[in-house]
């Protein structure tokens, strides 16, 4: 069985192109319609922190149709030139480190999307914050759990949105497997797995094999997807964790972790069997349930991702999934849509990642887990 469906952004172009656009525009709900009127307005977004990442962001943003790239702050003078250039901002809207707090005055800039090491996640976010501006903060969300909370008290107090920059919940494929598991389509889930892992090489000196501006090493890069695709592709609550840490390259990975693998009990008896590493390639998602089962691999890379399941090959569109993710930012902002990912999504994940270290800690002791609702 092939599963189609016609996303949100195919839909818009179709709808541009006048494809279909009588019959399409009569199954609109009458809210989707009026609302067409606001979609007009496009929230401006700062980067902060022009690396690598950013520069994917930056380009998902010429693709947008509810924000657009108008602000930049870097640390590196040269990059003030070349990104103000190649993405056509203004030399008023671009700042660095140390006048970042003056975005505050700008009124062509709405969010700010912290890109930077995690070591300066919280720092950002919160005065982002405090500037009055909508946050997305990256994963990991901070150092651990009491900088993840700060970040969420510091956006109630300044009354703005916080968002993660969890991209794959703005995915189709990733999306069907949520409906899986939320309207229980192939039955109970038993059982799920997940690897989330590359193999890193190159500079020993990168901040990513620093514990102090990651925090964390292949758990908080990758391991955060694992723990994610447990949770969305289950629609279970982690209960309890357990965990072991293997060093292959105790040398390169002397400050952070290098390959983990944990066991989760989750609610309704599901149990997960989780790995994540900075030393080989793993991709995927496996749910085992009563009637039948889903699979996604690659499951957490840029695209394309695949998916078949126990009836058939899954077939959705591809996309650009950092331009859907942050239009889907957008239009919470603009038009009270679900917020896919919340701070307290970030922080919720902070926690089970605090419990997995707690657990190696302990030679591997189930550590029973206290998880923020929301
Ligand atoms: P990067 O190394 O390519 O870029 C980091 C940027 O921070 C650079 O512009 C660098 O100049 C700047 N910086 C400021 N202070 C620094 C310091 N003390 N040390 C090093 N760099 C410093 O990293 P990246 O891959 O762009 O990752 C940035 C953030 O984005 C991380 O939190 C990472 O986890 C996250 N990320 C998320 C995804 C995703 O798919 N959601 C993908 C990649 C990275």
């Amino acid at each position: 069985m092939a599963i189609k469906i016609l996303n949100r952004r195919k839909f818009n172009k179709q709808l541009a192109k006048g494809i279909g656009a009588a019959s399409l525009m009569s199954t609109l709900p009458l809210a989707c319609t009026s609302a067409g009127m606001k979609q007009d307005k496009q929230l401006g977004i700062a980067l902060v922190g022009l690396g690598s990442y950013a520069r994917r962001l930056a380009d998902a943003l010429q693709e947008t149709k509810h924000c657009k790239l108008t602000g930049l702050v870097t640390g590196t003078p040269e990059k003030e030139k070349t990104w103000g250039k190649k993405y056509n901002v203004p030399a008023s809207n671009i700042y660095n480190y140390q006048n970042f707090d003056e975005i505050a005055k700008n009124s062509a800039i709405d969010i700010v999307y912290v890109v930077l090491p995690n070591s300066m996640h919280a720092d950002f976010s919160i005065r982002a914050a405090k500037a009055g501006k909508h946050v997305i903060c990256e994963k990991p969300m901070a150092m651990d759990v009491k900088e993840s909370k700060e970040i969420i008290a510091a956006c109630e107090a300044a009354n703005v949105k916080l968002g993660m920059g969890y991209r794959m919940h703005s995915e189709p494929y990733t999306q069907e497997v949520k409906r899986f598991a939320k309207e229980k389509t192939f039955g109970k889930p038993l059982f799920t797995t997940s690897g989330a892992a590359y193999k890193m090489r190159g500079n020993p000196d990168q901040w990513r094999l620093k514990k102090e501006l990651a925090g964390g090493g292949a758990l908080y890069n990758m391991g955060v997807y694992a723990i994610q695709c447990a949770i969305y592709g289950t629609g279970e609550r982690p209960l309890a964790v357990s965990a072991q840490e293997f060093k292959t390259d105790p040398e390169y990975f002397k400050e952070v972790d290098e390959t983990i693998t944990m066991q989760m009990l989750m609610t309704n008896g599901v149990v997960a069997n989780l790995q994540t590493s900075h030393n080989m390639s793993m991709n995927d998602l496996y749910v085992s349930c009563e009637n039948g089962w889903y699979r996604l691999e690659p499951a957490h890379n840029y695209g394309p991702i695949k998916g078949v399941t126990s009836n058939g090959v899954m077939d959705f569109p591809v996309v650009n999934q950092q331009a859907e993710q942050m239009d889907d930012f957008a239009l919470h902002i603009l038009e009270g849509a679900p917020n896919l990912a919340p701070g307290e999504m970030g922080l919720r994940d902070m926690q089970i990642m605090e419990a997995v270290y707690e657990s190696i800690d302990k030679g591997g002791k189930r550590i029973d887990l206290d998880l923020v609702e929301f």
